[in-house]
């Protein structure tokens, strides 16, 4: 791709940041952006999105419509990314008309499992053994390989623990492959973890880094429930997980904020699960805990403006507030800092909002 833009100078004061993807990752990118005197573009796929709430600047239309793509890239002094799942064709285009941070190397690598995993061993970080399965033949190679119990995977589109099944057999593998429609997949150890964490990090154009403190993660239903900083990893560990961003990162010559997500083994070994190309729910607690959030660093990295300071001057614990919790908002405005996303249905499993609690930092 010969005809990509680069972004030379800085993006101004009152220049405009386009977003691609409306959720609630957009709009609190899009609060940062103000607050840095930056203007937000949003695109979104639905009319009504909760980033739609805090911009006029919006275009509605599918993720493949190539002249409303063009049409919102005019209006961009750069663009990025909430949602790293958009097709290649709409990224090529939009690196045609306007600078992309980050651009398609990284957003291919993490929209496919597959080359994700391959790629993060590369840099020889560990992962969970997996094998693709791309027909009926791979599951029964597959799973001869990698042995129950594993987790089928489809290699696009999963997220919350959706395209991906637990299996104990070759026969329940081959039920999961057939409900998947023969989606490529892969099958993927199940690891024996102690615990989840991830390190959330950002690098500039001109190479700089910063990662934040990395915060152990609970999941429940596959979906984050919530992250508590500083969590279960020791020192040293924090230090490793910054180090494997700031690989992953440069070797992706990445520009913006990324997630790593990482299993942490009962011998204490980090073991990479997946790279989110954009910032992460993990993050959410940065905006109250930190000199500068996720967010605001985000739109520094790829307005080309110097990173802020990723320092964490508090402990915090970070709750996801899922469907119907919502309802209980009074109450939840009394015992923190209370972020709601403006979902018009409070549907199962959905994130309407995070509730963030502050102590002052311990010595970890
Ligand atoms: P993912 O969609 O890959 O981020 O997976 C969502 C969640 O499923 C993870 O945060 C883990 O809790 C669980 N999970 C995914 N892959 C594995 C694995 N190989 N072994 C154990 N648990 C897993």
């Amino acid at each position: 791709m010969s005809d990509v833009k680069a972004l030379s100078h800085p993006v101004p004061p009152g220049g405009t940041i386009g977003i691609i993807g409306g959720g609630q990752l957009g709009r609190m990118l899009a609060l940062a952006a103000a607050r840095l005197g930056l203007k937000a573009a949003i695109y979104n796929d639905e009319d009504h999105a909760p980033a739609f709430q805090v911009t006029p600047l919006q275009v509605a239309a599918a993720y493949d419509d190539q002249g409303a793509l063009a049409r919102f890239a005019e209006i961009c002094d750069v663009i990025t990314f909430e949602f790293e799942n958009l097709p290649a064709d709409a990224i090529a285009l939009l690196e045609s008309l306007k600078p992309v941070r980050p651009g398609h190397r990284a957003l291919e690598t993490t929209q496919d499992r597959f080359s994700e995993k391959n790629f993060i061993q590369s840099l020889g970080l560990k992962t969970a053994p997996f094998e693709a399965v791309s027909s009926a033949g791979d599951v029964v190679k597959a799973f001869a390989v990698i042995k129950g119990p594993a987790i089928l995977k489809t290699r696009r589109l999963g997220y919350d623990g959706k395209g991906q099944t637990q299996v104990g057999s070759a026969e329940d593998c081959a039920a999961a492959f057939a409900r998947f429609k023969q989606a490529p997949s892969i099958l993927e150890g199940f690891v024996d973890f102690a615990f989840e964490a991830s390190v959330v990090a950002a690098r500039a154009a001109d190479g700089s880094f910063a990662a934040y403190d990395p915060p152990e993660n609970i999941h429940e239903n596959h979906i984050l429930r919530r992250s508590i900083v500083p969590g279960r990893l020791s020192r040293a560990q924090g230090d490793e997980a910054k180090a494997i961003a700031k690989a992953i990162a440069e070797a992706l010559d990445y520009v913006g904020v990324l997630a790593v997500e990482l299993f942490v083994g009962h011998d204490g070994a980090l073991i990479v699960n997946e790279i989110a190309p954009r910032v992460h729910n993990s993050g959410h607690w940065t905006i109250e805990a930190c000199a500068c959030s996720q967010f605001e660093q985000h739109i520094r990295a790829v307005a080309g403006w110097p990173l802020g300071d990723p320092t964490r001057h508090a402990d915090a614990v970070m709750e996801n507030i899922i469907g119907a919790e919502a309802h209980a908002w009074e109450s939840l405005a009394r015992s923190g800092a209370l972020h709601l996303y403006g979902k018009r249905e409070a549907r199962l499993g959905r994130k309407m909002g995070h509730l963030t609690r502050l102590k002052p930092k311990s010595s970890r």
